[in-house]
């Protein structure tokens, strides 16, 4: 037997032990456990898995054990995942920080940084928001305006970030800032750490379609920014900036797995609406081949991605890897969402209204919201442009 079989061993009795059997269900947005100083639980279970495996250091399993992260190897923290899943574990943490912002601050921050601000993200003390897009800076994010005066012992900062998620509910947020408006716009932007409890910093939470708040506009006006929070050099924040956006597209890309589990699969959702035929088949051909596809397209991409990051661990080289699967996995959950709504019928057709089941007012939200997904972290036509150009070396027109 190898280490990593005793490995997978121990961490099977481990999960069997200290995962509370409420905590093996699917997950549903109501009850994913997001950190931060407002953190709630939904219930003492959820709370006592999320606090068993933070002291483990397994809310981030491979980051290092100095910085309170699990200390594990790829390959370990892989065999984790997968028993976790086999067993049905509920991800005991939900965090842009965990996600985006830290594994960035492992690379580029300083030593100070990190000390500061990875354990807090380890153990969902502190919420962390995206600070990006701007009102008329969005696929063209480089032309962004926000302002970081430097004014000796602290920047000064002014100016608003568009779409920012959960910036409400946010404790700290990361932001690209122009420090230096003179030179070409890639070379004065500089990436900056702000807390959200500063002087000068509000926000006002903006409707999506789904009729859900989920993010914000928020504004700067003459905000005090100690030094020590400049990540990397003055002006060198656009690789940082980029370099972030690669996990953020990593992360879209199984966008699938993270989001709300239904109780049913989409067949068993269409054998219910539709009906099956004394074969056990589904009534509508066409809607059955439909199916089919959605049911090979999602398989091939849960396949292909596990076998990319396996590949790849953490850091993933090829920079149109992640944007591929962004781009393919995101259509394939629209492509889902459509045929849920067909399968529904004139059932899926309300947000709100009370005649119909609170899950097929979720699986409409669902639709609506799902919409995003192809906007957020870089349009689909962004996607398709960068991968024609860097991934496949098409000939520019
Ligand atoms: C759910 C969600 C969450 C988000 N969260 C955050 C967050 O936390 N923090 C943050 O900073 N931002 C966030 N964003 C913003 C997101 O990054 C931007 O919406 C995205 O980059 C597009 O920018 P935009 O909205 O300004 O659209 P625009 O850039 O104005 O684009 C409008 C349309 O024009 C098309 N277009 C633009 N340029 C080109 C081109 N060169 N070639 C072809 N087509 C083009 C686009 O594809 C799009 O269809 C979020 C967005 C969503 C939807």
């Amino acid at each position: 037997m190898t280490s990593l079989d005793n490995f997978r061993l121990e961490v099977r009795q481990w999960l069997e032990t200290n995962c509370p059997e409420s905590q093996r269900q699917p997950i549903i947005k109501e009850e994913q456990i997001w950190g931060g100083r407002r953190r709630i639980f939904p219930s003492p279970d959820a709370r006592l898995w999320f606090e068993r495996m933070r002291d483990k250091g397994w809310t981030a399993p491979d980051w290092p054990t100095e910085y309170g992260g699990g200390g594990l190897s790829a390959a370990e923290a892989k065999v984790l995942e997968q028993e976790m899943q086999a067993l049905g574990c509920r991800p005991p943490l939900y965090e842009i920080g965990l996600w985006m912002f830290g594994p960035a601050l492992l690379e580029y921050g300083s030593e100070q940084q990190k000390l500061e601000h990875i354990p807090k993200i380890v153990r969902g003390e502190i919420r962390w928001s995206q600070g990006y897009s701007e009102p008329s800076a969005g696929s063209d994010l480089a032309s962004l305006i926000t302002r970081a005066e430097d004014m000796g012992d602290h920047f000064l900062v002014n100016g608003s970030k568009m779409w920012t998620t959960q910036a409400d509910k946010a404790d700290w947020i990361f932001c690209l800032v122009r420090t230096d408006p003179k030179v070409p716009k890639q070379e004065g932007i500089s990436f900056l750490l702000i807390d959200m409890a500063s002087e000068g910093v509000s926000t006002a939470p903006i409707e999506l379609i789904s009729g859900e708040s989920e993010f914000c506009q928020t504004f700067f006006e003459d905000v005090r920014v100690p030094k020590e929070n400049l990540v990397g050099e003055l002006n060198a924040g656009w690789s940082i900036a980029k370099r972030l956006l690669k996990h953020e597209r990593k992360l879209m890309s199984i966008m699938e797995m993270m989001v709300e589990k239904e109780d049913e699969t989409v067949v068993e959702l269409a054998k219910r609406y539709v009906g099956v035929d004394g074969t056990g088949q589904l009534r509508d051909n066409a809607l059955r081949t439909q199916l089919t596809r959605h049911l090979m397209n999602s398989q091939a991409i849960e396949w292909t991605s596990y076998r990319l990051f396996e590949q790849h661990g953490q850091v993933i080289k090829d920079a149109g890897l992640p944007l591929i699967m962004k781009h393919i996995s995101t259509t394939e959950l629209q492509r889902k969402d459509e045929l849920i709504l067909a399968i529904m019928g004139n059932r899926g057709l309300s947000l709100k209204d009370a005649e119909y089941s609170h899950k097929e007012q979720r699986l409409v939200k669902n639709w609506a919201y799902n919409k995003a997904q192809t906007i957020a972290g870089g349009t689909s036509e962004i996607q398709l442009n960068i991968i024609a150009k860097r991934a496949l070396d098409l000939p520019g027109h």
